[in-house]
């Protein structure tokens, strides 16, 4: 998708392509800033693509297109600039440290080299009295070879332990790189490729190991209408507000994390369909419970509820089955009035 995409944007039709992207977001009410419009030059580019259907899918849902969308959307699909950026400054500055041991480490052998020849050369003399000449000179210069090699050890040394330390720090860097290619910015919770990643591998190990898994999604109800009448800055604040509330109930060994929009989603592995029943009911009471205050004028935003739906893997399941009979509860469970906690049924039904 994205080598015909960056094909496309450096072809004839380009400009064609940057009016049509800034047409097309001003029809869906999405501001034009920069990273809005990579991701619409993207979506044109390859409308069928992950990234294409996923907004197709987000501006049918009629959700607001805030910032942390468009973040979230970058973050799953646009190529990593940012990723790789960082690994090719890390190749770089791994590459100056190597340079940099190699020298001391040419110097130092090259000293033990010159440091063996003195040594050779001295044993020679002192073996042939005639020709030892003064001991004096003899001695000065095993001692100008010893201190050339301990200097070039000690600088061995010193350059050692410095690119040690660079090359922890950088160790540390990309440890956080990786962590936040990971994490949903806005509520810090999983992003939802690393929520996919970790369902794949909970469904193998499953499957494998007969341990139960599984899965609830969560929408936040009437978001559309909160963030039209409160504006996106608040709707965000509501995303952190469940998020926050999610993250503390989903302690390892659950996983929480941002699924789209508006949408959470939260793995339960090796717990039973009534305790994961119980949880995903104490998390709607406590969202639902609390009346929330707008920060900037102190309006009463009321509270916010949440309609989930989950289910338990079923032996033979695959991820996207699971999310699939998952989905369907969800909805019933919006069908039904919202606010409510919905159990999977055994199947996707045909009318889905
Ligand atoms: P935040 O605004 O960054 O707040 C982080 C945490 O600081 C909150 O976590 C809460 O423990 C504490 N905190 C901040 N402001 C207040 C306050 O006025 N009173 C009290 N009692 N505690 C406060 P918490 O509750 O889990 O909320 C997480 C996030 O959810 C907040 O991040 C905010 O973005 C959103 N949020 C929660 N409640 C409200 C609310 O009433 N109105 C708005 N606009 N956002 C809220």
């Amino acid at each position: 998708m994205t080598i015909q995409v960056e094909t496309t944007v450096r072809s004839p039709e380009a400009y064609t392509l940057a009016h049509r992207a800034v047409d097309a977001m001003q029809a869906a009410s999405v501001w034009p800033t920069p990273l809005n419009f990579e991701l619409w030059l993207h979506y044109l580019g390859d409308p069928e693509g992950n990234l294409g259907q996923e907004i197709s899918r987000l501006l049918a849902s009629g959700a607001p297109f805030t910032d942390s969308t468009a973040e979230m959307l970058a973050a799953e699909f646009l190529p990593r600039g940012r990723l790789s950026e960082e690994i090719r400054d890390a190749g770089a500055v791994l590459n100056r440290e190597l340079a940099a041991v190699a020298g001391a480490i040419d110097k130092a052998r090259e000293s033990q080299v010159t440091y063996g020849n003195t040594l050779a050369e001295a044993a020679d003399r002192m073996a042939n009295p005639g020709e030892a000449g003064n001991l004096g000179d003899l001695v000065a210069s095993l001692a100008h070879a010893t201190r050339r090699i301990r200097r070039h050890t000690a600088a061995l040394e010193r350059r050692l332990e410095s690119s040690n330390r660079e090359v922890t720090k950088l160790r540390d860097h990309m440890e956080q790189v990786r962590r936040d290619a990971m994490t949903d910015a806005l509520t810090n919770l999983a992003n939802r490729k690393a929520f996919d990643e970790h369902l794949l591998r909970l469904c193998d190990e499953s499957e494998n190991a007969g341990g139960s898994l599984g899965l609830a999604i969560i929408d936040i109800d009437h978001f559309k209408r909160f963030n039209d009448t409160w504006g996106h800055q608040t709707g965000d604040q509501v995303l952190r507000y469940v998020g926050s509330v999610l993250g503390r109930v989903a302690r390892a060994p659950r996983i929480a994390a941002r699924y789209g929009g508006e949408e959470f989603a939260v793995i339960f592995p090796g717990e039973t369909a009534g305790a994961i029943e119980a949880a995903l009911n104490s998390v709607r009471v406590e969202i639902g419970s609390r009346a929330l205050r707008r920060r900037s004028t102190n309006d009463d935003l009321g509270a916010v509820t949440i309609s989930v739906g989950f289910g338990v893997r079923r032996a033979g399941e695959s991820a996207g089955q699971l999310l699939a009979r998952a989905d369907e509860a969800l909805y019933a469970s919006k069908r039904s009035g919202r606010n409510k906690v919905t159990a999977a049924a055994e199947a996707v039904s045909n009318a889905a």
